[in-house]
């Protein structure tokens, strides 16, 4: 049995008629940029998450460069955030002028460290970017205790997290604003790139909103009119319409990976060697799994062995943290993060896995740790 670590056209393939369908009447109506599909799509994501505010953008790494341009940014100010993450925040926070400083995991739940985030800040320091990596919420208690004691704004980077909360408060709407991402591979994802930041801002909504789409505060871009920088950012009218769609049964295919998510910790639990996911607390937590990310002291040998057995894995962003780039100037020192790289691995997880491949994949990793 083969088991991919993540089967592209089966996104396609698994409501293929009801696809092609909402394909065709969207195209064949001629609905391309910034109409009434995009409109749905933010007020049916809005009702979804509970936040004031969607803006549909180009992708993910835009939402959070045009958060930042909206939140005034300057250089020199610094957004502290976790070096387990993926690069495009760190790019967004140059390209809007501020510095990046990564900072350490905490291993009781592997996201950022509130205490590494406070013993980081100086005079220079603006903001916090937590991400909520694998459809975890950080600690968001501490990090905005933390934020309110210095000072400073909180950002989310919940590219990974969308419909994930935390004492039931979602993931990307606690901090100032946050950001999703439809990357197709993401938990709600489309059929090319997409993203969105959400906020309960008014201010940082009208903002994005303009910026988007060059400075203008509707559909039609007058430059006579243009009051503030913008781009283009826009999410294209046809993904968006695709997501109205996905959005429907997106709960259910959080609840398939809730479910994966479960079968994969009671599976593990009594098995030497792993380290697994952090529990949901009593509830406090509901993890939405972007991945199932364990850790193993023999990881490589894991891997090469659920290889064998027709497994797909995946070492998240290839093994490296934000502040292992050398090429880029960073120079800290974060064993902790050093050695999360080393142990963890990303299991197949998303909601169009057979009960027989999951169970191929608890069988193979039986049989490593036997
Ligand atoms: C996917 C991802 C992004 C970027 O989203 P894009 O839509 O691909 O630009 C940002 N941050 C994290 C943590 C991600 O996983």
């Amino acid at each position: 049995m083969k088991v991919p670590f993540f089967d592209w056209a089966a996104y396609f393939n698994e409501r293929a008629d009801e696809f092609a369908r909402i394909l065709t009447e969207t195209a064949g109506a001629g609905r391309f940029i910034l109409q009434k599909d995009v409109d749905e799509f933010e007020a049916a994501l809005a009702r979804f998450i509970g936040v004031k505010h969607v803006i549909a953008v180009a992708d993910g790494t835009n939402a959070i460069l045009l958060g930042l341009r909206a939140s005034g940014l300057r250089p020199g100010d610094e957004v502290i955030l976790p070096s387990h993450s993926f690069i495009a925040a760190a790019q967004s926070v140059h390209h809007a002028g501020g510095t990046v400083i990564p900072v350490e995991l905490d291993e009781s739940d592997w996201l950022v460290s509130p205490e590494a985030i406070e013993a980081a800040i100086t005079p220079k320091t603006r903001a916090i970017m937590p991400v909520h990596v694998n459809g975890r919420t950080c600690q968001m208690d501490a990090i905005m205790d933390i934020a309110a004691r210095h000072g400073l704004e909180v950002f989310e980077d919940s590219a990974q997290a969308a419909g994930a909360r935390l004492d039931n408060k979602p993931a990307g709407a606690i901090g100032r604003w946050g950001t999703y991402s439809f990357y197709p591979s993401k938990t709600l994802g489309c059929f090319g790139d997409g993203g969105a930041l959400v906020t309960n801002d008014d201010e940082i909504a009208e903002r994005v909103r303009a910026m988007r789409n060059h400075g203008a505060n509707r559909d039609k871009v007058i430059p006579r009119d243009v009051t503030i920088w913008g781009t283009n950012s826009r999410l294209d009218n046809v993904q968006a319409a695709i997501l109205v769609y996905k959005l429907t049964y997106y709960a259910e295919a959080i609840e398939r990976r809730r479910e994966i998510a479960r079968q994969y910790d009671e599976a593990f639990a009594e098995l030497d060697g792993l380290r697994l996911p952090p529990p949901p607390e009593d509830g406090r937590y509901f993890d939405v799994f972007q991945n199932y990310e364990l850790c193993c002291d023999r990881r490589d040998e894991l891997r090469a062995h659920l290889s064998e057995q027709g497994v797909g894995t995946i070492v998240q962003w290839g093994g490296f943290g934000i502040h292992q780039l050398r090429g880029l100037g960073f120079n800290q020192d974060l064993p902790i993060t050093d050695r999360f790289f080393k142990e963890s691995l990303l299991l197949p997880m998303n909601h169009v896995l057979s009960d027989e491949q999951v169970a191929h994949v608890i069988q193979s990793v039986r049989s490593f740790c036997a």
